[in-house]
């Protein structure tokens, strides 16, 4: 049985070998957030535009500001002002954060370390040639990359986008994500259940994890555990990007997931993971559709999302996969789990203290949505070890929606 980080790498690898260019839309700045930038961003001109102050003070000439010298004042230049006269030799001009630095002056000393009275300024320290300017270009060039094809948008990327005038940006269309939950039990979450049924939460936390990675979420509702019934709509799922179906993947004799896409000519590349919870996870490839069969049990489908459906997604919006951030804390309290299998538990990560500590969650199993509510990550507690004790170094995986 693979190892997780085999068998999420076997995803990137198979994900990456049938990785086409997405067909791209343009987006205006507001709506591109999360989205993948699918042209390059270069800019309009130089960075900073201008010699630009960064502090409140005087545009002095350096080699005349030396300690207890005075030179006098002779006007203002504020932030959005043009310049144009050079600094007259023996004078010097008060100067805003963001302003010019008017031609002839190199340091600009900041108002901290002056004196004044009336046009006279009195310099308290030596000062540097240069000192709190930043040179007309010296953050980018004209016409250099701002932004390189693939990157994921965040606040900065739009920022830089805003700052060289690009108002549109043509991104990659969100990879498509086919949403099938499987079994008699399982009715609509606006559905009444019966006293043995239960309401479809996967299909919620799916769509949202989706949501959350930057795919869109295709919901076609759920299967009965029946041959039938899951060729339609695994067929309709076969439309999308990705298949992810929940349930229906172990070993019980109405799961039947895996025998129905074998059916369909699907080509499997794990049916199993060493992981506790998750173990049962399938991917696979369906014709032009990359198949994910996650565990049923809501906490399974949860972690096995993260660990394995995230990649690709990542791959298929024309990023590079994000990576599996791991943090170190201290355990707070002993665990105990059976070894063979890592471990996911549900755990709460405190910073209260100057080391983080960690502290896993009492709870009923894969099945026990109200504990992982409660949780910020999970403990990752390695295939080897059945207990640590107290204070022992331990790996974290932060849920990424809440952490
Ligand atoms: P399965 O993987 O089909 O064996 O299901 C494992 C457990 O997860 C069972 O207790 C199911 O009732 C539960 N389950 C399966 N599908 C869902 C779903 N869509 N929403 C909530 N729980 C589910
Ligand atoms: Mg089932």
């Amino acid at each position: 049985m693979l190892p997780w980080n085999e068998a999420r790498q076997l995803v990137i690898e198979k994900t990456r070998a049938r990785t086409a260019p997405r067909p791209a839309l343009s987006l205006p700045l507001a709506e591109a957030l999360g989205y993948v930038l699918a042209e390059e961003i270069r800019t309009d001109r130089e960075y900073p535009p201008f010699d630009r102050a960064t502090r409140d003070g005087y545009a002095v000439r350096a080699a005349e500001a030396l300690a207890a010298a005075t030179l006098r004042c002779v006007g203002e230049i504020k932030a959005g002002d043009s310049v144009a006269s050079p600094l007259d030799p023996g004078t010097c001009l008060q100067i805003m954060t963001g302003a010019p630095v008017p031609p002839g002056a190199d340091a600009v000393v900041m108002i901290e370390f002056t004196g004044r009275e009336q046009d006279t300024v009195t310099f308290l320290r030596p000062t540097e040639a240069g000192q709190n300017i930043v040179r007309r270009g010296s953050e980018a060039e004209v016409n250099s990359v701002a932004l390189g094809r693939g990157l994921r948008l965040g606040y900065a990327e739009l920022a830089i986008a805003a700052q060289v005038g690009a108002n549109h940006l043509l991104c990659s269309r969100k990879p498509r994500v086919a949403l099938l939950s499987t079994g008699d039990e399982v009715v609509p979450v606006e559905e009444g259940p019966g006293p043995f049924q239960i309401r479809n939460s996967n299909s919620v936390s799916l769509a949202a994890q989706v949501e959350l990675a930057g795919g869109e979420a295709v919901p076609i509702g759920n299967a009965l555990d029946r041959i039938e019934d899951l060729c339609t709509k695994i067929e309709r799922g076969l439309r999308e990007d990705i298949l992810v179906l929940s349930g229906g993947v172990s070993m019980g004799k109405y799961d039947l997931v895996e025998s129905v896409l074998k059916g369909m000519g699907a080509e499997f590349y794990f049916d199993a993971v060493a992981i506790r919870p998750g173990k049962p996870a399938v991917f696979a490839r369906c014709r032009d559709t990359l198949v994910f069969g996650l565990p049923g049990n809501p906490v399974s489908t949860m972690i096995t999302f993260q660990l394995f459906v995230i990649p690709a997604l990542d791959l298929l919006s024309g990023s590079e996969p994000r990576a599996v951030v791991l943090l170190d804390a201290t355990l707070a309290e002993a665990v105990e789990d059976r070894p063979g299998l890592t471990c996911f538990l549900p755990a709460r990560l405190d910073w209260s203290r100057s080391i983080p500590e960690v502290r896993a969650l009492a709870w009923k199993g894969s099945g026990d949505i109200g504990t992982l509510s409660r949780a910020n990550c999970f403990l990752v507690l390695p295939d080897d070890a059945y207990a640590l004790s107290q204070g022992e170094r331990v790996s974290v995986l932060p849920r990424f929606d809440v952490l």
